[in-house]
């Protein structure tokens, strides 16, 4: 079926491009013609990423956006001279990675050109004396995890999507892997980059372990998402592999028991690499056949690092859940976490079944923690519709955490799917920016929070939105995303 039958969702603000045929032997002369594509086949390859609910179009035969042409560029300075290009007659430009983005970031909402990242996969160089490794930012998670793991090393930075990301989407994203706890979030591993701005100038940002000369402007394009550069290189921190691990797994009575005894751990200054609060209904879906757990919250904490220092972590984190009510699950279930941490079949059953799911992560000061668990999982199961909300707590810092919710459910017969996924998400924000807590821990903006950007900055926006403007006059990369909004009429209000 050609691609103008297919319906679709994200369509009103699609640009025209008046001479296509000019602007593809341009690019074709920029990229060779075999990196240029207008395919259909192609087309509807880049007209998502994972956002959930562009799952449940896909299988209605409805695509997110369409683009007009895909890119494959090699070098940032072919990046530069497309977006000159795009400059010129006024065409959108999306970065695109590897889609595992599930906020929409990568959707080309306004249509125009793809650049893809794929072929930027390679590994530069190693230097094992400063601990960095330095990378074409379109490199895979895993393959460059594997990498380093050969060579003795981790870089620490281990999200589930690790099989189908890149380290550009990391940075694009602020993303936050599983031992984030102890290896920091990808704003605390990033030390160096190379990016295309807006207008085409290739800027450096050198490598250097901390300085005092002026702001912090490289950590500004660090979750850009695309709209303020394209991220062409990346040296990123690195760890010797670790030569111990210790599994512990406790059971707690409530949420609460399970907050104070990871806050009082994290008090202690011991940072176990892996946390993760499971509540009643995570800990029954995941871990039924431990006995120890039944009805309660599960809590799982991976130690590594030096045999020393990862003995005493074991030690005191022990003493603080005991302390707390924690009853001793032993090793199996952190095993089972471990073999099932990147199986993502969940949340992607629900759409054959016509249920509307997803996931939305959010951060809060510890002050607020119990009390946002319980006022979103409030605000979530009073819509009608909705079958399921539940929670797990995957980062952790001294002074709050980052939620992970899941919310899934039946949309009534008076909305459609994406009203019902909207009013979801909504509640969910709402509910966070009540309680003064930040509406995205690690996921992004993308389209599904644009809206709520307002109130989560405050006067602070304007300000931002000024930078955007003066880097990007002619709003090229990637329009409809942080700055203004497609879903504007739902929330925050825009
Ligand atoms: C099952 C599953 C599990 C996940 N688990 C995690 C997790 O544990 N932690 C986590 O943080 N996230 C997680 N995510 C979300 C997702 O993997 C991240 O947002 C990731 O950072 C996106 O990377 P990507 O390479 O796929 O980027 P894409 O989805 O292709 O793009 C994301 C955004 O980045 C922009 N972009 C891409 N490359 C560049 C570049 N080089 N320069 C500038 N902008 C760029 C795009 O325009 C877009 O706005 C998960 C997603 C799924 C589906």
């Amino acid at each position: 079926m050609p691609i103008e039958n297919f319906d679709v969702i994200y369509k009103e603000n699609r640009c025209v491009i008046k001479d296509i045929e000019k602007v593809v032997s341009k690019l074709e002369s920029i990229l060779g013609e075999k990196n240029v594509s207008t395919r259909d086949i192609d087309k509807i390859a880049y007209s998502k990423d994972t956002t959930l609910i562009t799952l449940n179009w896909a299988l209605q035969g409805k695509l997110a956006g369409v683009p007009d042409i895909i890119t494959w560029p090699e070098t940032a300075e072919q990046i530069s001279q497309i977006l000159k290009l795009a400059n010129e007659e006024k065409i959108p430009v999306t970065p695109f990675a590897e889609g595992s983005g599930v906020v929409g970031g990568a959707i080309p909402i306004f249509g125009g050109i793809i650049v893809d990242m794929k072929k930027f996969n390679k590994v530069l160089e190693i230097k094992d004396k400063d601990l960095t490794v330095t990378v074409q930012a379109g490199i895979n998670g895993m393959n460059l995890e594997r990498y380093l793991n050969s060579k003795g090393y981790t870089c620490g930075h281990i999200p589930q999507s690790i099989y189908t990301s890149s380290v550009g989407g990391y940075i694009a994203h602020r993303a936050a892997g599983q031992f984030s706890t102890k290896y920091g979030k990808i704003e605390d591993i990033v030390l160096g980059m190379e990016i295309v701005l807006p207008q085409g100038d290739i800027i450096n940002f050198k490598t250097i372990a901390r300085a005092s000369t002026g702001p912090q402007f490289d950590k500004f394009f660090i979750g850009g998402e695309g709209t303020l550069g394209i991220v062409t290189q990346a040296t990123l921190k690195i760890w010797p592999y670790p030569e111990k691990r210790a599994l512990i797994s406790y059971a707690f009575p409530t949420m609460e028991d399970s907050l104070d005894a990871t806050r009082e751990i994290l008090r202690n200054q011991i940072y176990p690499a892996v946390i993760r609060i499971y509540d009643k209904e995570e800990t029954k879906r995941h871990f039924e056949d431990t006995k120890n757990a039944k009805g309660k919250v599960m809590v799982v904490f991976v130690c590594e690092g030096i045999s020393k220092l990862v003995d005493l972590e074991e030690e005191i984190t022990r003493e603080v859940c005991e302390k707390n009510s924690g009853v001793d699950c032993g090793e199996h279930p952190v095993e089972h976490w471990f073999e099932t941490r990147f199986r993502v079949k969940e949340t992607s059953m629900f759409p054959p079944y016509k249920i509307v799911a997803d996931t939305i992560e959010v951060a809060c000061m510890w002050d607020k923690a119990a009390e946002l668990y319980h006022k979103v999982k409030e605000a979530t199961k009073s819509i009608y519709g909705n079958l399921l909300i539940s929670a797990h707590i995957s980062h952790f810092y001294p002074n709050g955490v980052g939620y992970y919710f899941t919310f899934g459910g039946v949309p009534p017969k008076n909305k459609s799917d994406f009203e019902f996924y909207k009013e979801c998400w909504n509640a969910t924000i709402k509910a966070v920016e009540e309680l003064g807590g930040s509406f995205g821990h690690h996921h992004g903006v993308g389209i599904n929070r644009s809206h709520w950007m307002p109130i989560e900055w405050g006067n602070s926006f304007e300000t931002l939105k000024s930078i955007k403007k003066m880097l990007d006059p002619n709003n090229i990369l990637n329009p409809g995303k942080i700055y203004e909004s497609i879903w504007k009429e739902e929330g925050g209000g825009n």
